[in-house]
């Protein structure tokens, strides 16, 4: 089983971050085994940014469709730790196995903790 965080921690390094300076990765593994990663990439007119884990779970669904599926998520930050932001942790609950049994790792106090996206946005908005 291939090291989310690991994965996660590579592809920060790529991230577009001039103004924040917070470079982020992510990487998720699929229902289906597959592994997506991607970094947050900014823009001068802020609100047109894209978190990682936003930009990740929409390329996951280019792989695979409308379907896709998160099994487990892991973003980090390099040089910070924080969790999903909320709009991200609302996108992550759209693509969530049933039940909201999705995990999500980040990093607190140097250490990785796993939260399901059940726990981590408990109830979420749904149509
Ligand atoms: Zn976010």
């Amino acid at each position: 089983m291939p090291d989310l965080l690991t994965l996660a921690q590579g592809v920060a390094e790529r991230a577009y971050a001039p103004y924040s300076k917070y470079q982020v990765g992510c990487a998720l593994e699929t229902s289906s085994g597959k592994i997506i990663t991607g970094c947050n990439v900014e823009n001068a007119s802020y609100g047109l940014t894209i978190c990682a884990e936003r930009n990740t779970i929409f390329h996951a669904v280019a792989e695979e469709g409308p379907g896709m599926k998160i099994a487990r998520l892991s973003v980090i930050c390099l040089g910070h730790e924080f969790p999903p932001c909320g709009a991200c942790r609302q996108v992550i609950a759209e693509f969530s196995l049933p039940g909201g049994a999705s995990e999500v790792t980040f990093l607190r106090d140097g250490k990785p903790v796993t939260m399901t996206i059940a726990q981590l946005l408990p109830e979420t908005f749904a149509l």
